[in-house]
């Protein structure tokens, strides 16, 4: 199998990165070609399709434990109330099926398991088993008998028709086929169902030099005083500016099935929650 040589698309001096609201991206090199493997981005990296998703995974295991420490520390605790405020959007009602893409340690799952009570369903999922185990835990720890099952977004084993609501949070911008990851939510809704998907976005243009020097300085810094991983830090600096901005997500939603899709941006655009229902 030939392998794709990664290769810095934006330069190695991370400052470059601060004078563009995002990195300028040659689309010719994203082109796939029978001869060569199909090729994605993993951070500012051009990388081929299956080494993202083996690096994707060793940065979330590397992370699991510290996760939500982490998030706490780089948020100043707002992705408390980023999360809570795509749960209230959500409608969700007691009773009612969810499941949480992509969970990882179990934020939105715990939420949606206070609202739905015991004659509802939750169901956890995410592609990482230190991920999923962390959540789970919480879940069973806080008193909740959600369920956990380790599955890749992009091909959910759930039947068709069935959720009243599909959510995912910081995770889709981590997949390397969103657009299949969107689809799937879409086909597991009922009719009727919400789609949520909570994610870093584009921020208000007069904070990007602020917001950029706290990511690609401050993060990889916090990561590597407490996680001892600066790198896996720096990738989340990077995802985040590589990920679609508010308009574009909106139309990939769209695309994927759903209707009278909106957002919401939050924290001046740091983070978006886009709404979608299915028809
Ligand atoms: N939703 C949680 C939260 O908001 O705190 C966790 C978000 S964490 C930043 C991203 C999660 O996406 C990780 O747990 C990772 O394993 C998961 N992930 C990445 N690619 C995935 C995929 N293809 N299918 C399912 N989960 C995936």
């Amino acid at each position: 199998m030939p392998t794709v040589s990664t290769k810095r698309c934006c330069g190695r001096n991370i400052w470059n990165a601060f004078r563009l609201p995002a990195p300028a991206v040659n689309l010719l090199q994203l082109t796939n070609t029978n001869a060569m493997p199909k090729t994605t981005h993993f951070g500012f990296e051009i990388v081929n399709e299956g080494e993202k998703t083996r690096r994707v995974g060793r940065v979330f295991e590397a992370v699991a434990t510290r996760y939500d420490l982490m998030n706490d520390l780089m948020s100043g605790g707002l992705h408390r109330l980023w999360k809570r405020f795509a749960v209230e959007l959500s409608g969700v009602l007691p009773g009612q099926q969810v499941l949480d893409v992509a969970g990882g340690t179990a934020d939105l799952s715990r939420l949606f398991a206070k609202r739905v009570g015991s004659n509802g369903k939750v169901v956890l999922s995410d592609i990482n088993a230190a991920m999923l185990a962390v959540g789970r835990d919480r879940l069973f720890d806080a008193g909740y008998a959600a369920l956990a099952v380790q599955c890749d977004a992009e091909k959910l084993p759930f039947p068709a028709n069935h959720f009243d609501c599909a959510s995912v949070a910081f995770g889709l911008r981590n997949m390397t086929h969103k657009e299949q990851a969107l689809t799937e939510m879409a086909r597991v809704l009922r009719p009727g169902g919400r789609l949520l998907v909570l994610e870093f976005s584009h921020v208000w243009k007069p904070l990007q030099p602020l917001y950029n020097a706290y990511s690609f300085k401050v993060l990889p810094l916090i990561g590597k005083i407490v996680a001892q991983d600066a790198a896996s830090y720096r990738y989340l600096a990077e995802s985040i500016r590589m990920h679609p901005d508010q308009e574009t997500l909106k139309h990939m939603i769209e695309n994927a099935g759903c209707v009278s899709v909106e957002y919401f941006n939050l924290s001046a655009g740091i983070v978006a929650l886009h709404r979608g229902y299915k028809p």
